[in-house]
């Protein structure tokens, strides 16, 4: 470590290590908890299976001889406090929920891997000048508001956002309610950013990238934005058998069109954005009618807020261009954006200093998921380490990583911390 010789050095520790056997012992464990019969995981945010989680996790961190942190949002931390009166908190996070049926890995693995940092240094016994906290986000996966804690977190969420808000049957404000969240009472989870000195998460890549190219490490540089937009083809309904072949108005067929020609578009224009229809409802909905509507809910991802831009002009001028080959009108309306972010320059270089220390291989990477540190960018300095993804398959019972990576992530994530402590 450079310019020690001013610094305390107890807390100069390069040889320390996390307990790979104690982690993998969580990591089993909590696998348990709303596992599915294909190997998955059952966790949706707020549910019985959530909750049971989350408990355990309280659990572990008692055990662990540190304080169970919880706030009006209902995120839920571990803090190793630091003796220092008024010492600022170095934050931790992932999430314990996940997609339906999703895999055993994301959001566990940061959460497991931050405990097991938290338990090594309160057992190092070293006088850290910062609290470390793990934290829990409240449903980061979106099944009622995508990043929700986090966004609690750092004052960015109104009263408005949890409104209209449906899963199945159910409110998004009953829903908290059921587990004691008090929706008029979640700004009081904000946190000042002046007592916070930094984010770090430890994640799956969810992609082939660090997989494929036998990369130890992804330093994540930027995280793309997300924008979803409606689009809807309006055409004239009409007998299926009896209406001129060349004289009909078929607005899926305008649809069908747009979605082929802006893959295309996206991919010879944009080759680092992305574009995708997964959403396509059709009316009147008979299969011997002529359909008269067709509505899209297209998303378009880019880490450059330039280019999305310019991708998003494109892509509408193309549903125009969909719409007048068949006599269809076309209106096209944004529904959500959420801008790229880019990641602290001194996270990125810390991190890549921590790989090369501990010999492991890096590189630098943009996320093409959402994540926290999405949110917390511009609340504090973020930084995301990614560990590889066997062919890089998440949101799936067949997601998988090596232990030997997990445990890597985990000390990536050690040696941050002790250096971030010894800047502030
Ligand atoms: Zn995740």
């Amino acid at each position: 470590m450079e310019g020690t010789g001013l610094l305390p050095t107890s807390i100069v520790m390069p040889d320390l290590k996390i307990n790979p056997e104690r982690l993998h012992a969580d990591f089993v464990e909590l696998a348990h908890i709303g596992a599915t019969p294909e190997g998955g995981i059952n966790r949706l945010a707020l549910s019985a299976n959530d909750i049971h989680a989350r408990a355990w996790f309280a659990d572990k961190v008692e055990s662990a001889g540190l304080a169970v942190r919880d706030d009006d949002a209902g995120n839920l931390s571990g803090v190793l406090y630091s003796a220092e009166p008024g010492a600022k908190t170095l934050l931790l996070g992932s999430h314990l929920d996940s997609v339906p049926n999703g895999g055993q890995y994301d959001g566990s693995v940061g959460i497991l891997c931050a405990l097991e940092c938290l338990r090594t240094l309160r057992e190092a016994d070293l006088d850290l000048p910062i609290n470390v906290e793990v934290i829990d986000f409240t449903d980061d996966e979106g099944c009622w508001k995508s990043l929700f804690g986090c966004r609690a977190l750092t004052g960015a969420l109104a009263q408005e956002d949890l409104s209209a808000i449906n899963y199945g049957e159910g409110s998004f404000r009953a829903a908290l309610m059921q587990v004691g969240i008090d929706p008029r009472a979640i700004w009081r989870a904000s946190r000042a950013p002046q007592s916070i000195c930094g984010y770090l998460e430890v994640h799956i890549e969810q992609g082939p990238r660090l997989h494929r190219e036998g990369v130890n490490i992804g330093v994540v540089s930027g995280i793309v934005g997300r924008t979803t937009h409606r689009v809807t083809f309006f055409g004239q309904a009409g007998h299926s058998g009896t209406t001129d072949m060349y004289k009909r108005r078929d607005a899926l067929r305008g649809a069908a069109l747009f979605i082929v020609r802006a893959h295309d578009l996206v991919r010879e224009r944009y080759g680092d954005g992305i574009f995708n229809c997964g959403d396509v409802t059709v009316e009147p909905g008979m299969f011997n009618v002529i359909p008269s509507k067709a509505c899209l809910t297209v998303e378009y991802r880019h880490v450059s807020e330039k280019l999305m831009a310019e991708m998003e002009t494109a892509i509408t001028s193309l549903a125009h261009q969909c719409a007048a080959t068949y006599g269809l009108a076309v209106e096209t309306e944004e529904i959500a954006h959420m801008p790229a972010a880019s990641l602290a320059a001194g996270m990125i270089q810390l991190l890549e200093g921590v790989c090369d220390d501990l010999d492991l291989s890096h590189k630098r990477l943009v996320s093409y998921s959402g994540h926290a540190p999405q949110i917390l960018a511009d609340f504090t300095d973020t930084g995301m380490i990614f560990i590889p993804s066997v062919n890089g398959i998440s949101h799936h019972p067949d997601e998988y990583t090596d232990w030997p990576d997990v445990v890597n992530g985990a000390n990536v994530l050690l040696q941050a911390i002790l250096r971030l402590a010894h800047r502030n």
